[in-house]
């Protein structure tokens, strides 16, 4: 078989197999790569995606979706709550079968999946430009040629890397996160919880989110620079204790949520970068699974449309990013303006917070309110964080 394809996906998380998925369907020929043994496996994520933000994967199969959401709690940390009813709210995928099932669809449309496949770094032609990547393929040293690369490769990208681009995080530029899949008697099935408390989870917060029969996804993310010597699994421990009063460990995993930053990069050269290997997160909550699977499908589109019309230069590719952020830039920007108002937030701040939202989404429909008005309207709510963002500004 040749070693040539239109593009290379690196990577087989929710952006690579969007992306591969996309240029399958045009008809274009893609290698999808993915260094572990089984897609899907291991991985780190709670799991939780909103309904418009699968629905960009077209078609939902069933066997993605362990849980529907209709309920938030919100617990501050002296533990007062806010509840919120939100019909249709979102889902918790298993991405265990998630990731594996869009894989798997883009295979079927025709993308080659190579499994056990790492790639470990890029080729570069006489002129300096990169024309393949090279790979360890089931212990073997390969190479493999392509016109396009998409870096799909998650927060620990070595493509930026290679590609030059400065990797680093700050330690107040990333959540460190700790996660137990728990089997619990006290929960309320389609009611997601998110506790806040400086001294619980600095920088971040706990969450509970039902997947169905009593289990859950029980987790806590903290900024590092707010930890000193506490990891995230001592603070979880302490959480599950406190909140619940019987419950059995079935899994548990650990990994890093980077922040959206200035210095997040999309596009160099040939090379297209999706997902948490763009750091397009939701810098506030940490979510992922939306912008990666929309960064995947706007960099498998416009790979396509650059592959097929042979007179354009590179530079057309640039159209991903310029597609991309102006459909989640102002988002991205303003969830990053959150963060650094949260992590300058005390107990206190939290615990007004939440009783302003107690009085203030009885009085709303909270089907007509998007969460970045209610943010709005918190930020506005309170004085103090006013303050904050002068100073912030
Ligand atoms: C604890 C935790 C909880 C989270 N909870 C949520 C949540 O509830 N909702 C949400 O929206 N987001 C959540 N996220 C974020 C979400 O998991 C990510 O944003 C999302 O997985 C990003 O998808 P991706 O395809 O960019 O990268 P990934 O899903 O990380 O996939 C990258 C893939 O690339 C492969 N790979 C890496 N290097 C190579 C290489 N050199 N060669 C070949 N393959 C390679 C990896 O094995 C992996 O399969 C959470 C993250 C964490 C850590």
């Amino acid at each position: 078989m040749s070693n040539r394809y239109d593009c290379i996906v690196i990577g087989a998380g929710p952006a690579g197999s969007m992306a591969s998925l996309i240029l399958a369907k045009e008809r274009h020929k893609v290698l999808l790569i993915e260094k572990h043994k089984e897609v899907g496996k291991p991985l780190c994520c709670a799991e939780a995606i909103s309904s418009k933000g699968l629905s960009i994967c077209g078609e939902v199969d069933p066997d993605w979706v362990s849980a529907e959401i209709h309920k938030v709690l919100l617990v501050s940390p002296s533990g007062n709550e806010v509840r919120v009813s939100y019909p249709a709210a979102g889902l918790v995928l298993n991405r265990k079968i998630f990731d594996r099932g869009l894989a798997l669809k883009a295979r079927s449309l025709g993308a080659e999946l190579k499994v056990k496949t790492q790639a470990v770094g890029l080729i570069k032609d006489n002129k300096g430009k990169t024309c393949g990547i090279k790979v360890k393929e089931n212990g073997k040293d390969l190479e493999y040629q392509a016109k396009v690369i998409i870096a799909a490769d998650g927060i620990e990208s070595l493509v930026r890397r290679w590609a030059g681009i400065n990797n680093s995080l700050s330690l107040d530029e990333i959540g460190s996160a700790y996660q137990y899949l728990l089997e619990v008697e006290d929960i309320e099935e389609g009611c997601v919880e998110f506790h806040l408390s400086t001294k619980m989870a600095p920088g971040g917060y706990a969450w509970v989110f039902p997947k169905g029969k009593g289990m859950a996804n029980v987790g806590l993310t903290a900024t590092p620079v707010f930890t000193h010597d506490l990891k995230s699994k001592e603070l979880l421990d302490f959480f599950v204790m406190k909140r619940f009063k019987k419950f059995a460990i079935r899994e548990w995993m650990t990994g890093g949520i980077p922040a959206y930053t200035r210095k997040s990069k999309l596009v160099k050269e040939n090379l297209l970068f999706v997902g948490d290997a763009a750091r397009v997160v939701d810098s506030l909550s940490g979510a992922g699974i939306t912008n990666a699977l929309l960064s995947g499908k706007i960099a498998g589109k416009v790979t396509s449309e650059f592959l097929r019309d042979g007179n354009v230069s590179q530079e057309y590719l640039k159209r991903y990013k310029e597609e991309f952020l102006k459909i989640k830039g102002r988002e991205l920007r303003f969830y990053s303006f959150c963060r650094k108002i949260y992590l300058r937030m005390t107990d206190d701040d939290f615990d007004q917070v939440i009783e302003f939202l107690k009085l203030y989404l009885n009085t709303k429909k909270l089907e007509e309110l998007t969460p970045l008005e209610i943010l709005k309207t918190v930020l506005r709510s309170n004085p103090k964080l006013l303050l904050l963002i002068r100073h912030l500004v």
